[in-house]
């Protein structure tokens, strides 16, 4: 028999890998891989493009349909800059806490989940326990969808996926979805008493931005549909946070960069409004390219993360309910991979260990008793796929 480590063994394990977004995971991978291993389950790697990150899921117990599947990122946010009272990449239990990057958001799910497994080898369940380990989710989850394809494409059908963002381990069952694009808004330099001859970017630019703010007055003066009605502001928004260009006040600018992003409330589809932006940037190019054939407006999609609609009768929220007791419900603003489970016909839900608050904060935590919660939330899990 391997050893049989505790779940903050294995918390201690998965923080001890600076899994930065920007970096590799596959060092946290092979290790993730080989404990697998050691309890008889094998594990299936999808990389990305350049093959220095990688997804990984497994199954533990039959191949059967109507298993659950636990979810979660192995990336981290970074810690530059960040004040840190004690070394962010170990473990350090202080006042019923434990710090480190990442034990909020979320190693401490996936540690609890891991240790999930040899439970359900060892307790010889009827239903597999299904596990889902993905990349670059802080950066707009845009790691999870090849992997959670592959799964669907796989393995036998299970009939929940459990996304263990931090929720204090509550049911979230709805969340807005999104995307967004980078904007290269290409003008033609005149001076600016040329105006006419010329296309400055930024004022092209502008007529963008407009768009997106009268979309903004129109949403909101919408009635609120019911599902809508449950996220605030009940209403889809669109917002550019960053934006540069230009070289003078005297010449029409020749480029404007923007971006640009939509937080999509569930009802209203994340790809209609991207296609309803792209049109109107194919209209306001076709006035730019009239005065001058080489303007032109670009676009880079740089994520998108469907959004989690709250399901009548879901079995991912009855199993929550049944394995945690909790009766409410709950919508939460941030965008999660559950919307993407859910987009390839899983039923899904949110719930794990932890505050939200905590996660990408200097000095992250996880409280003891939340981890603690989670683990019998675990164990309810493995007994229950017994049955
Ligand atoms: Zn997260």
């Amino acid at each position: 028999m391997p050893e049989q480590l505790t779940p903050r063994q294995i918390l201690d394990r998965l923080v001890a890998f600076p899994t930065v977004s920007r970096g590799s995971n596959l060092d946290l991978v092979d290790w993730v891989e080989s404990y697998l291993a050691s309890w008889g389950v094998a594990a299936h790697r999808v990389y990305n493009e350049t093959g220095d990150k990688a997804a990984l899921y497994a199954s533990a117990g039959p191949a059967v349909e109507g298993g659950v599947i636990l979810s979660g990122h192995s990336d981290v946010v970074p810690v530059d800059g960040q004040d840190w009272s004690s070394d962010p990449w170990t473990v350090t239990e202080r006042d019923g806490r434990l710090y480190g990057r990442g034990t909020c958001d979320m190693k401490g799910f996936v540690a609890l989940a891991l240790a999930a497994v040899p439970l359900a080898v060892q307790r010889g369940v009827k239903r597999p326990l299904q596990f889902a380990l993905s990349y670059d989710e802080e950066l707009g989850c845009t790691g999870a969808p090849p992997m959670i394809a592959e799964m669907a494409r796989t393995l036998p059908r299970a009939s929940a996926a459990v996304i263990g963002e931090p929720s204090r381990m509550k049911l979230v069952n709805g969340h807005k979805g999104g995307t967004g694009f980078w904007v290269h808004v290409k003008g033609f330099e005149v001076h600016s008493s040329l105006l006419p001859e010329g296309v400055s970017a930024i004022m092209e630019a502008a007529r963008l931005i407009q768009w997106m703010n009268d979309r903004n007055d129109e949403n909101r003066a919408k009635p609120v549909t019911e599902i809508a009605g449950l996220f605030r502001p009940p209403f889809t928004t669109l917002h550019s946070g960053q934006i540069s260009g230009g070289t003078a006040h005297n010449i029409t600018a020749a480029d404007c960069r923007f971006v640009m992003e939509f937080r999509v409330v569930p009802g209203e589809s994340v790809e209609d409004w991207a296609a309803r932006f792209e049109a109107e940037c194919t209209r306001v190019e076709a006035a730019m390219k009239a005065v001058r054939p080489e303007a032109a407006v670009l676009l880079d999609r740089i994520f998108v993360v469907p959004a989690l609609t709250p399901e009548t009768n879901g079995a991912a929220e009855a199993l929550v309910r049944r394995l945690t007791g909790d009766n409410g419900t709950m919508v939460v603003s941030y965008g999660t991979e559950a919307g993407q489970f859910q987009a390839e016909g899983y039923s899904a839900v949110v719930c794990g260990p932890g505050d939200i608050a905590q996660a990408h904060q200097p000095d992250e935590y996880l409280e003891v008793s939340e981890f603690e919660a989670g683990w019998r939330f675990m164990q309810a899990l493995v007994e229950d796929l017994a049955q």
